[in-house]
């Protein structure tokens, strides 16, 4: 068997090899490393892929969700409501713009965040909710835009975990995940669904004259060259990246099918067993019909009902299996973070959650083997020991 690794990106780069190598050639020989003719191309791509009128680059993730806060205006003592169970990244920037960041609750079985925990949080001075599509799939966005549209607010999806996942509206129409919203951010982090060869971002938006602001704020407030009408940052994405992730783009859609099927592998595996909770696809699909695309599985996350997520963790690394527990601290209870605005009363699935969650590894490469070894040993161990 081969060696199971949580995400294998050497064995997606041998499947590229040929077109990676010469266009990374191509830009080392034109020597375009910042806004070359890639980065262009690869934007142009990207909209139209997504189907959204704007798509900005920049340097990462991270940058991605603060340009897309500044550029909405929001200012110092807003409120921004944000889920509890995700990675920092959120809630970092949030803070970082003095705006005052409000962390509510998930559901436990898509682990996305709770519209009635939203509304509840909702003050007069809440000016933003940032969804997080969180392991691939969409929160619910019918109630968040309905609840954006009732209060005034604005919504940013941080869409870092699922580009090339749709989410399918009440009333039948579908969009792509991060082209619902008002405003949205992802990562192109290597192992993200579509991941680069380095550190990568990008906004989205359908909003030209926020699409404007934007893109003079990634690039020093400058919308003519050395006139700074606003202040700014520096956050581009590079040739190289572009030049990886325009190879990348015309296979995404194969690469989330492949996960896809791992995924529904796996479920058929765990189907029926008392102390696992296999992840719930939002439209009941389970992963058996073949075109779904709500769910593109960033991660394949388990709950383990009976108190041995942690023993079976060491099991699995044990014997060779890499596993992760995302996330294992509520964010509202880290040091950073926590503020005595929170009730613990307040977080009953997120507290629950961080005991029992764990990812197994999720990538294009997985085989039938590796699967059934996989699957055989958390049974076994969750089941016996
Ligand atoms: C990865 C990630 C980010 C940050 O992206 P970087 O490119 O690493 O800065 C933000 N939000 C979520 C949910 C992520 O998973």
């Amino acid at each position: 068997m081969k060696k199971i690794q949580m995400v294998d990106l050497k064995g997606q780069y041998e499947g590229i090899k040929n077109e990676v190598n010469s266009s990374l050639t191509e830009v080392l020989e034109s020597s375009a490393f910042i806004n070359g003719p890639y980065v262009h191309s690869f934007q142009k791509e990207l909209e139209d892929y997504l189907e959204v009128k704007h798509v900005i680059p920049c340097a990462n993730g991270t940058d991605a969700l603060q340009i897309c806060m500044m550029g909405l205006g929001l200012q110092p003592g807003d409120e921004v409501i944000t889920a509890d169970f995700t990675f920092a990244a959120t809630v970092e920037v949030i803070a970082l713009l003095n705006l005052t960041p409000v962390l509510v609750d998930v559901e436990p079985d898509t682990f996305n965040i709770d519209p009635e925990a939203i509304e509840k949080a909702i003050t007069p001075k809440t000016k933003a909710i940032v969804p997080v599509h969180l392991f691939g799939q969409c929160a619910n966005m019918d109630a968040i835009m309905a609840l954006a549209e009732k209060h005034n607010l604005f919504v940013i999806e941080d869409n870092a975990q699922a580009i090339g996942a749709s989410y399918s509206f009440a009333d039948g129409t579908k969009k792509k995940a991060g082209t619902m919203g008002h405003v949205a951010s992802t990562s192109f982090f290597p192992s993200k669904n579509l991941g680069c060869y380095g550190d990568g971002g990008a906004i989205f938006t359908n909003d030209d004259d926020l699409a404007h602001t934007i893109r003079g704020m990634v690039n020093h407030g400058m919308y003519r060259r050395y006139y700074h009408d606003v202040v700014g940052v520096n956050s581009r994405l590079d040739s190289i990246q572009a030049a990886v992730l325009k190879a990348k783009l015309p296979k995404l859609d194969d690469y989330n099918k492949k996960r896809r099927e791992a995924a529904q592998k796996y479920n058929k595996a765990f189907q029926g067993q008392p102390n696992i909770v296999i992840p719930k696809m939002v439209r009941n699909c389970e992963g058996i019909c073949d075109d779904c695309d709500c769910h593109v599985f960033h991660q394949y996350t388990l709950r383990i009902l009976n108190e041995k997520r942690d023993n079976l963790v060491q099991h699995l690394n044990d014997n060779g299996v890499p596993c992760g527990v995302y996330y294992p601290v509520p964010l509202h209870l880290q040091k950073a973070y926590a503020n005595n605005r929170y009730d613990e009363a307040d977080f009953p699935v997120t507290n629950q959650l961080i005991k029992e969650v764990v990812s197994l590894p999720m990538h294009t490469e997985l085989d039938d083997e590796q699967i059934a070894f996989i699957t055989n040993l958390v049974i076994d161990f969750v089941n016996n020991q």
